[in-house]
C-alpha cells in the first residue's frame, strides 16, 4: 500500500508530534504540566448547551442540514456581525458556515490555488495555512512576522515576481502565535495589496473577542472596498469555548464565498443542525463569559510576565489572545529550549519553529492552564534554573 506524494510531500502535523513526546512522559510518570495548547480551558457557557440539549429532542434538525448552512445561523452570524464591527453582510450572498476555521482555511486555500501558484502566508502562522497550500500544489511564500514590525508582515518587501504568482494572501489578527494585533491602516494597505495584484485576501479572525486592556480587533471587512478582494474566517471556536463543537462561518467577497462554499458542498454536508442552533443561542445570548474568561487570561498573563520577570524576561504585556510569544535564552534553540523544558521540568511548550522557519529563537506558551499549575510550572522553571541567562552561563 503506498500513500499519495501529496501527503508525503507535507511534515506530520505538529501538534500531534508535540503531543505524541507529552504522551510519552506521561506514560514515564512525568506530572506534565501543558502549556502547549490553544483551548480554552472553561466549559462551553450554559445557555449554549442548554440549546443544544432542546435542539437535539427535536428530530427535524436530525436530518441532513443545508449546504452552506441553515437560513436562520446565516442570518445570525450576520446581525453578530453588524453589532460587533458595524459591518453589513448580505446572509445569503456573502455568509457560509464553516465545520470550524480549519476546515475553512484549508477548504478555501484548496478553492483558489492551483499547482504552481503561491500562496503568501505569515512566518510564524498557524500550521495549516502552509500545509494546505502543499496539498493544494502550490509554493507558500514566508511573510516574516518580526518584534520590531510588531509582527506585521512587511507586503511592501514582498518581490514582484513572487506578487505575479500568487493567488491568495493570508493572515490572522490578534495573532497565533505572536500574539500581534493588527488596527485599520494595516488592514487598509493589505485591502489595497490585495486589490492592485488581484487576488484574494483571507483574513482569519479566530481571536476577535480575545482582547484586554481596552483593546477591540477589527474585522478586514471594515475597511472601504473590503468586500471587493477580501473574505474573513470567523470561529465560535474561542470566543465560546466550543472547540469540540466544531463550528464557523465565512463572510465577505460573494464571488469567493461562493466558490468556497461550492467546494465544501462537493467534500463535506455541512454542520449538524442542532450545533448550528445552538450557535444562534451563543450569537443573540449573554456575553458575560466573555468578559469573565478575558479577566481570567490577564490574570494568568500577568503572573506569567512577574513569574518570568523574576526568571529574567522582559515581557510587554500582550493584549490580546491566550498566547505569550517569548524568546528563548541566548544562544539555546527553539528546540533544545522546548526539549530542555519538558525533560527537566516536565511542561510543554511548543518551539517557535512549529509555526515556520521565522520561529527559531522563539517558545509559544499558552495560558488555558488555571493559575495554580500556572504558578508551578514557574516554580519548577526556578528550581531547575531555567532563565533567560542560563545560555551564557553554560558557556
Ligand atoms: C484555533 C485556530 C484556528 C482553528 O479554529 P477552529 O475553528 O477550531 O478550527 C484557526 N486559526 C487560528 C489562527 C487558530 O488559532
Amino acid at each position: 500500500m503506498e500513500v499519495s506524494h501529496r501527503l508525503k510531500a507535507i511534515p506530520p502535523y505538529v501538534f500531534a508530534e508535540i503531543d505524541k513526546k507529552r504522551q510519552a512522559a506521561v506514560a514515564r510518570g512525568v506530572d506534565v504540566i501543558n502549556l502547549g495548547i490553544g483551548d480554552p480551558d472553561q466549559p462551553t457557557p450554559r445557555h449554549i448547551v442548554d440549546a443544544m440539549h432542546e435542539a437535539l429532542e427535536k428530530p427535524i434538525n436530525h436530518h441532513y442540514p443545508p449546504f452552506g448552512g441553515m437560513k436562520e445561523y446565516k442570518e445570525a452570524a450576520a446581525e453578530w456581525c453588524k453589532k460587533r464591527f458595524g459591518i453589513t453582510v448580505d446572509p445569503v450572498t456573502e455568509v457560509t458556515s464553516l465545520i470550524g476555521s480549519k476546515e475553512g482555511l484549508h477548504n478555501t486555500i484548496m478553492a483558489f490555488i492551483d499547482r504552481g501558484d503561491v500562496g503568501l502566508i505569515p512566518d510564524p502562522g498557524y500550521p495549516v495555512y502552509q500545509t494546505s497550500i502543499l496539498l493544494a500544489g502550490g509554493t507558500p511564500y514566508f511573510m516574516p512576522l518580526k518584534p520590531e514590525n510588531n509582527f506585521l508582515p512587511d507586503l511592501d518587501a514582498i518581490p514582484e515576481d513572487i506578487c505575479k504568482k500568487a493567488k491568495l494572501i493570508l493572515f490572522n489578527y490578534p495573532n497565533n502565535p505572536t500574539a500581534g494585533v493588527a488596527d485599520l491602516p494595516f488592514f487598509e494597505k493589505a485591502v489595497a495589496f490585495a486589490k492592485k495584484h488581484d487576488i484574494l485576501l483571507c483574513h482569519d479572525l479566530s481571536y476577535s473577542e480575545m482582547t484586554f486592556d481596552g483593546y477591540k480587533a477589527p474585522s478586514i471587512l471594515q475597511v472601504h472596498g473590503a468586500k471587493n478582494v477580501a473574505i474573513e474566517l470567523h470561529t465560535l471556536s474561542k470566543t465560546y469555548n466550543m472547540t469540540g463543537w466544531r463550528i464557523g462561518f465565512a463572510i465577505g467577497n460573494a464571488q469567493a464565498i461562493k466558490a468556497l462554499a461550492s467546494l465544501k458542498s462537493n467534500i463535506d454536508t455541512d454542520v449538524f443542525k442542532a450545533i448550528q442552533v445552538a450557535a444562534i443561542a451563543a450569537f443573540t445570548g449573554p456575553t458575560d463569559h466573555i468578559e469573565f474568561c478575558n479577566r481570567l487570561y490577564i490574570e494568568r498573563r500577568d503572573i506569567a510576565i512577574k513569574a518570568l520577570g523574576e526568571l529574567g524576561w522582559t515581557i510587554k504585556p500582550n493584549k490580546a489572545t491566550f498566547y505569550m510569544w517569548l524568546p528563548t535564552p541566548k544562544g539555546v534553540t527553539s528546540a533544545d529550549f522546548c526539549t530542555q523544558m519538558l525533560d527537566v521540568a516536565g511542561i510543554v511548550v511548543p518551539p517557535g519553529t512549529a509555526y515556520g522557519p521565522n520561529g527559531e529563537g522563539f517558545f509559544r506558551m499558552s495560558l488555558c492552564t488555571d493559575k495554580e499549575r500556572l504558578q508551578e510550572a514557574f516554580d519548577r522553571m526556578k528550581k531547575h534554573s531555567i532563565t533567560y541567562d542560563m545560555g551564557k552561563a553554560r558557556v
